[in-house]
């Protein structure tokens, strides 16, 4: 069985090839600069190699052909024909309150996630664009789709409801509906089986910080609570997002600045959070250097950025009524093992706490970083979205 998964952004098109029985990777990458004329691949072969191959990619069937190309070729393939893709996997960001699982894509599927584009604009039409060429270019082959929000559809309404009109809710369906949910979901289930406990007897606060960011709630299995919102802006401190904000600075900040909604959302998605408060930089490697030389607006920065996550963990311990494990993953969770000392910096009082003898220098390993006289299991998981959407896709396929 051989599954193919595809991860459609705006302007790039990830992928990875499973080969199931095997338990290998027949081929992985990514297309990036899609709509531009200096659109490239990068792509890694089953051996390990890794390529740059240049061509114009104007649009996402263009970018999944190129795709199909290179995972057939004689020199950089792992697969001698299409015919060998049993079964394709797509990321789908939103699935609004229509999807509490992964599904087998039909007709009826693709409109209700044409429902959403209206609440997620930027994500949904590509990761629409992935499955319509895919059903071009490889037809009658099956498609699922995984949701960045099913896992947090357990969420109860007092967690997932805004204290706005309720026929407001109703009518736009703004609500939490929280992302991020394929990578809590791999890493908290992984996160037991490496602690050797039962998932579902653990009370866990996920924390997955990279450019995004979100800290997830999960008691016995379930998301209770997580920290993005109706759209991926609310909650932790992000590389270029601001996270939780009055909304009456926002309001006021628009009447100052005479912003319309296009300009107050680019300001507070795409100018903000560590790059707006340091002024230097959204990328956590630049901002820990520019730290460590100095520079006292990356240091503060920084700061916010650990009290964040740090404040979350109180609010989500208070939710779930204690806390089992706590675990870091995402680009800057796994490799920054600075975030994760100041996040849990005295924090005795709840039986956290790191051992720096583990922590420090740790990346991208998975590893338990508190000390065994602790109560709560910290633990680094990196994540892997891929292959719990190739799960997915192997469960919705092999069912029928
Ligand atoms: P995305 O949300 O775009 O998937 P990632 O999960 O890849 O983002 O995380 C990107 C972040 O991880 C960046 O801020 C980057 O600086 C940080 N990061 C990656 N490697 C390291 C490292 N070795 N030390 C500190 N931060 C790191």
């Amino acid at each position: 069985m051989k599954i193919l998964v595809l991860n459609c952004g705006s302007s790039s098109i990830k992928y990875k090839l499973f080969d199931i029985d095997s338990k290998t990777t027949l081929g992985q990458g990514g297309v990036e600069k899609v709509g531009m004329t200096d659109s490239f691949l990068k792509h890694e072969t089953p051996s390990g190699e890794k390529i740059v191959l240049q061509k114009e990619i104007l649009e996402h069937g263009a970018g999944i052909a190129f795709i199909l190309e290179t995972l057939t070729s004689k020199e950089y393939g792992g697969i001698s024909s299409l015919q060998e893709i049993n079964a394709i996997g797509h990321r789908v960001v939103h699935g609004g309150e229509k999807f509490n699982k992964s599904v087998l894509i039909t007709d009826e599927v693709i409109k209700n996630i044409e429902a959403c584009i209206d609440i997620a604009p930027l994500h949904n039409p590509p990761n629409l664009a992935g499955i319509r060429a895919m059903a071009k270019l490889i037809p009658g082959v099956p498609q699922v789709a995984v949701f960045d929000t099913t896992f947090h559809q357990t969420m109860p309404p007092h967690a997932y409801l805004y204290g706005i009109p309720y026929t407001l809710y109703k009518k736009y369906g703004i609500r939490r509906y929280g992302f991020h949910g394929t990578s809590h979901r791999y890493v908290s289930r992984r996160a037991c089986e490496i602690l050797n406990v039962k998932y579902e007897t653990q009370k866990i606060i996920s924390l997955h910080i990279g450019n995004g960011a979100s800290a997830t709630a999960i008691a016995y299995g379930k998301v209770i609570d997580t920290s993005l919102g109706f759209t991926p802006i609310e909650g932790l401190l992000m590389g270029t997002r601001c996270g939780d904000l009055d909304i009456g600075a926002a309001t006021y900040l628009m009447d100052k600045e005479n912003l319309d909604t296009k300009a107050a959302s680019d300001l507070l998605n795409k100018q903000s959070g560590l790059l707006g408060l340091s002024e230097a930089s959204s990328d956590m490697r630049d901002l820990e250097k520019a730290a460590s030389e100095g520079n006292l607006q990356a240091q503060t920065a920084l700061e916010v950025f650990a009290y964040r996550i740090k404040k979350y963990i109180g609010a989500y311990a208070a939710a779930l009524g204690g806390l089992d494990v706590l675990i870091f993953t995402g680009g800057i969770g796994e490799n920054s093992w600075g975030t994760r000392s100041a996040v849990c910096k005295d924090m005795e009082f709840f039986d956290i706490e790191i051992d720096e003898t583990k922590n420090d220098g740790l990346r991208g390993k998975e590893t338990v970083i508190s000390p065994k006289s602790r109560r709560v299991k910290v633990i680094v998981v990196p994540t892997d979205e891929e292959f719990m959407i190739a799960e997915d896709t192997l469960k919705n396929v092999t069912r029928f």
